[in-house]
């Protein structure tokens, strides 16, 4: 489809206030960039007054196809159909006079203007000059008519973020969108603001008074909030249907491929054994100069991963800086295999204790090197390493990297390939395939998986709970306690620096854990202990 400016494509005046929800029908659309094929014949029916997901990976093509419903992107064939009839929506102003509005995955409020005053400039027709009085009224007026609960008069800077997600809506809902595009809205929230504000969205979905399509990765949105869902793959649709029909891993198999789903095995009996990795009475300062680790003790034996919960801050970070040996203990030790531990190179070697960082582009790659330079040399920090020997065992070193490249998933366009060009998951699963691909006996982990897409995290603990079952102990730190549940066999809770709790995976309790990581328990000893 070419666009013609000649050829009147005249869009309809805008629709009454607030009519009602309106349906979307995406037909067969197909959308180039250069030879690169973003969207295969696509085609999704949104009916009015439904939620519906868009599921996919990183790349799937998920928006794309918003930006076409938009008006941002033109498709090179197929249509859209808005209501009752075939659109050709040249720009996101006109999508918006048809009733469309899109939410943002970043904020586009002005930060020093008050939530008033955002949503009166957001407006497409702003009278020159502004009857603030009356602007109020039709605001309080409007406001009185959806579930959302917003103040008003304070600087959008002063907002949460999840009050900011909710002004984002509102202001779509003011400029009278009533088919709501949300890109991945809950990426930045808390679970309790995802949790309000995809059920206020529903809330006004079932009413009738809007239809919203979510993008999303996170399977527990899908089926909590919305009835129907398509899933995207490499730019197709390669599945669809109502969610009560479909379980999470229909959903997996669909977004990933059959054969590409890897399924973690299940923990392997491991017997009781010896401990390879203790702490004894560990403390350290934080980058301030404050004690963020309090007399940490803790053992980790063959075989078995120990998963440390905790809010983001308490103290986990500084733990595994101190173990890596990049931040010094200001009292207590570590010790491995029985011997007390000094985090030298040697040590790490002779122990074979590896470290799986988070962010491994910034923490465990050198960015300007090749895949198989990054998983040849782990010791890629060490002076020399690329003198003579390499460029002579080259062949045997890219014969290698093709092994590890297959074994751990990593799509990359070959072992020459820069790992900066890879995706966060792909340079990951390469670090983890340098890291884990010889022998391991004690193995650390600190969010291994943060900001990962599905199929990623999906191999990285397979690997992890391989690495395990193979005997080797691990301590696994993660803010996902979801990821905690799944692999650990014991948990304990930081909080403030502290061990404040453990349990055993057979007698772990979400809700519990979840009361200790918050505090509530040292805070009632805190208090307690004061009141007598
Ligand atoms: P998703 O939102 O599902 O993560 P996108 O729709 O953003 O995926 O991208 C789909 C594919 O199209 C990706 O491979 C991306 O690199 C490519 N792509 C997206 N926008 C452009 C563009 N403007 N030019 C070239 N390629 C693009
Ligand atoms: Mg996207």
């Amino acid at each position: 489809m070419t666009i013609d400016s000649a050829t009147s494509y005249l869009v309809p005046p805008a629709p009454e206030p607030r009519d009602g929800a309106i349906g979307v029908e995406v037909a067969n659309i197909t959308k180039h960039f250069g030879d690169f094929t973003a969207l295969d014949k696509v085609s999704i029916r949104v009916a009015p007054g439904t939620v519906h997901a868009l599921l996919g990976e990183n790349g799937a093509g998920k928006s794309t196809l918003v930006k076409c419903i938009m008006g941002y992107y033109y498709p090179d064939s197929g249509g859209i159909i808005v209501g009752d009839s075939q659109r050709f929506i040249r720009s996101p102003r006109e999508a918006h006079l048809l009733g469309l509005g899109m939410v943002y995955q970043h904020f586009t409020l002005i930060p020093g203007m008050t939530v008033l005053e955002n949503l009166v400039m957001a407006r497409a027709e702003v009278p020159k000059i502004i009857n603030w009085r009356e602007e109020r009224n039709n605001l309080l007026e409007f406001l009185d008519t959806v579930p959302f609960d917003v103040r008003l008069d304070i600087p959008a800077s002063a907002l949460a973020v999840g009050e900011k997600q909710k002004v984002e809506i509102l202001k779509q809902l003011y400029l009278n969108s009533r088919f709501l595009i949300l890109d991945e809205p809950t990426s930045v929230l808390t679970p309790q603001e995802a949790d309000e504000i995809l059920g206020l969205v529903r809330e006004m979905a079932r009413d009738g008074s809007i239809t919203a399509l979510i993008i999303t990765h996170k399977f527990s949105e899908v089926t909590a909030f919305a009835d129907e869902v398509t899933v995207l793959r490499r730019g197709q649709v390669v599945g669809s249907g109502g969610v009560a029909d479909l379980n999470p891993e229909d959903l997996a198999r669909m977004m990933i491929g059959d054969d590409e789903l890897t399924v973690t095995k299940p923990r392997a009996e491991t017997k009781a054994g010896a401990v390879k990795l203790e702490l004894q009475a560990l403390s350290a300062d934080n980058d301030s100069g404050h004690a963020a680790i309090r007399g940490v003790d803790l053992k980790v034996h063959i075989g078995e991963i120990v998963g440390i919960a905790g809010v983001s801050g308490n103290g986990q970070s500084e733990l595994v800086q101190v173990i890596a040996g990049q931040r010094i203990a200001t009292g207590g030790g570590v010790h491995v295999h029985g011997e007390p531990y000094g985090a030298s190179r040697k040590e790490s070697e002779r122990h074979k204790l590896f470290c799986l960082p988070e962010e491994p582009l910034a923490n465990a790659c050198v960015a300007e090197m090749s895949v198989a330079e990054n998983m040849a040399f782990r010791t890629f920090d060490r002076p020399g390493f690329a003198a003579g020997g390499w460029w002579l065992k080259r062949g045997a070193f890219q014969k290698r990297a093709g092994e590890l490249i297959a074994r751990y998933n990593i799509k990359t366009p070959g072992p020459d390939a820069s790992i900066s060009q890879l995706s966060g998951g792909n340079i990951q699963r390469t670090v983890l395939a340098r890291e884990l691909s010889g022998d391991v006996e004690i193995l650390i982990a600190a969010n291994p998986c943060f900001g990962l897409d599905f199929s990623a995290v999906a191999d990285i603990h397979a690997q992890l709970m391989e690495v395990r079952n193979r005997g080797a102990a691990v301590l696994l730190v993660s803010e996902d306690l979801d990821e905690l549940l799944e692999l650990s066999d014991r948990i304990v809770v930081m909080f403030e620096g502290e061990l404040v709790y453990e349990s055993k995976i057979d007698d772990a309790d979400r809700t519990t854990i979840g009361y200790h990581m918050a505090g509530h328990s040292m805070l009632e000893y805190r208090n307690n202990s004061r009141s007598t």
